[in-house]
């Protein structure tokens, strides 16, 4: 297994045994902590939809085109896991994990299945990834479409910028102080986010 997968299978496999050991209390407390976020990620989808899904279908995927899911092309945030794991029933988790002990390589990402994402709710990076090309077809036929993409971007740091207290960081926080470290916990591991958050308690 290469070091990606290797990352991503250590802190799936880590997540579920943590959240079935937990009470059902404190899970019950998770789903409420995570409930705006998903909420969000609703808003996106919608979004995605209404002004996305035919450009993206027509200029990537007929065209065979697509530079979206490929290989190692994403980063996963340790909060992405923990969401996706709260949401998803265990057969979609196996199935996650089996994608990644018996991943044979390609030019595509390794979630990338027949029917599309494995992930129930789709890592930040993936969910919020809009190329160029269409950014400016789609804003220059629907102005007000690039509006409510900047207001969806605002809405996306509040969960995972921690130039304030953020969900993501959060549920790293949790973990780790439960013993459970990943190298995806990169609120807590990355340089610069960790200079983010030195700013934010100096000048709250
Ligand atoms: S959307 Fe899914 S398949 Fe595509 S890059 Fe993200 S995780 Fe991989």
């Amino acid at each position: 297994m290469n070091r990606y997968n290797r990352e991503q299978f250590e802190a799936l496999v880590a997540v579920r045994r943590h959240l079935a050991a937990l009470p059902e209390k404190a899970i019950a407390q998770l789903r409420k902590d995570i409930h705006s976020y998903l909420e969000f990620r609703e808003d996106v989808d919608v979004y995605l939809k209404k002004y996305f899904s035919l450009v993206c279908a027509r200029q990537c995927y007929r065209n065979a085109r697509s530079a979206c899911c490929s290989r190692e092309g994403i980063i996963t945030f340790f909060a992405d896991v923990v969401v996706n794991a709260l949401v998803s029933g265990d057969t979609r988790l196996e199935e996650l994990r089996k994608t990644l002990q018996e991943d044979r390589g390609g030019p595509k990402c390794v979630y990338l299945g027949p029917e599309g994402c494995r992930w129930r709710v789709r890592p930040i990076v993936c969910a919020m990834f809009l190329c160029d090309a269409a950014q400016e077809q789609v804003f220059a036929s629907h102005p007000e479409a690039a509006g409510a993409w900047r207001e969806l971007e605002g809405r996306r740091k509040g969960f995972t910028w921690p130039d304030r207290p953020v969900l993501f960081d959060r549920l790293e926080a949790f973990f780790l102080a439960r013993g459970l470290s990943s190298p995806l916990m990169y609120l807590h591991n990355s340089p610069g986010m960790l200079m983010l958050k030195r700013k934010w308690r100096e000048h709250p």
